[in-house]
């Protein structure tokens, strides 16, 4: 694949997106649309066949997250998204993917590409890399806190869960049908936060308020997952580091975007914060988005 020797973005991004801490080990490829559903008034499910240089195997881990490089809805610069892979599947010609896009208001770079996206359209995409998972160890009782952009990650989550573990999960969406569509697990109990069409994403206050709840009734030590929007994961997040007092690697919380913010400027921002964090701390080797050395 020629393409892989060039740079992947321009415009002023490329500097955070080709810093080498950030590029190592990941692969670059393509994808072409193959086809593209309705899953739910507020999701499009789209589906595409790679053409990938890495080794295959790492499509198939739990919670597997690739940047698409799209046009920038305002220059002619190319941006970058982050979106999970919410299936795999392979056959004798190629690996094929799902991505569940949530469909948001107000103008973005992946409202604006949706709107013209069409059958066989290629887009060039870089990694998997494997997202957070909830830790496992010990099989503490585990609590799973999702809002609609994080269903996806919850699908593979429950998806390679050992058919022993129990854990209590939590997602708000407006949408039912997302929630059916989400893997059978015989230790899961899934509850809906129905949110209405009237109500803003992350408005509700309705997953911190179902954490709170699940950590009143919950005695002892605790796993937590957390995802979704910024303010709303930091409020669970802090809950249950600080209030509750659990060791960091039981609560894994992450903001997968931010009230009016653009993923652009997160990504800018975590680059400088994630450079400022190792002059500090030169082994560091994870960034805690909700955590800052004075
Ligand atoms: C690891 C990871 C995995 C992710 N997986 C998925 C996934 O599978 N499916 C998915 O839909 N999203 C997923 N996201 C979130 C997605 O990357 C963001 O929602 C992204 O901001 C969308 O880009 P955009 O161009 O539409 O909006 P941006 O240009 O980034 O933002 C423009 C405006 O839209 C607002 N906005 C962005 N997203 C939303 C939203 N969901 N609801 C309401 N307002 C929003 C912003 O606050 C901002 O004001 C993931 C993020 C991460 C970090």
């Amino acid at each position: 694949m020629s393409e892989k020797t060039k740079p992947l973005y321009g415009g002023r991004h490329s500097a955070v997106l080709e810093h080498p801490d950030h590029v190592r080990g990941i692969n670059h490829g393509t994808m072409t649309i193959t086809a593209i559903a309705e899953l739910a008034p507020s999701v499009t499910r789209l589906t595409a066949t790679l053409n990938h240089e890495g080794d295959p195997e790492r499509w198939f881990v739990t919670n597997p997250a690739i940047r698409l490089e799209l046009p920038d809805h305002e220059s002619e610069d190319t941006v970058s998204r982050v979106y999970t892979v919410r299936a795999v599947r392979q056959n004798k010609h190629a690996i094929e993917i799902d991505v569940d896009v949530v469909r948001h208001p107000g103008q973005s770079v992946v409202m604006s590409w949706l709107k013209t996206l069409e059958i066989g359209d290629s887009t060039r995409i870089l990694g998997p890399r494997a997202h957070f998972t909830p830790y496992n160890e010990q099989q503490l009782p585990l609590g799973i806190f999702a809002d609609e952009t994080a269903i996806p990650a919850v699908a593979t989550i429950i998806r390679d869960m050992p058919t022993t573990r129990k854990a209590e999960i939590w997602v708000e969406t407006p949408d039912s049908a997302v929630v059916t569509d989400l893997p059978q697990h015989p230790g899961v109990t899934l509850h809906w936060l129905q949110r209405s069409i009237s109500e803003a994403p992350a408005s509700t206050g309705r997953l911190v308020d179902a954490a709170t709840e699940f950590s009143e009734k919950t005695e002892g030590q605790l796993s937590v997952w957390a995802c979704g929007e910024h303010g709303e994961m930091k409020r669970i997040r802090d809950h249950f580091r600080k209030d509750r007092g659990l060791p960091r690697e039981q609560v894994v919380v992450f903001g997968y975007w931010r009230k009016l913010v653009t993923s652009s400027e997160i990504d800018e921002q975590r680059l400088q914060r994630y450079e400022k964090e190792l002059a500090v701390n030169p082994s560091m080797t994870v960034l805690d988005e909700f955590e800052e050395s004075e």
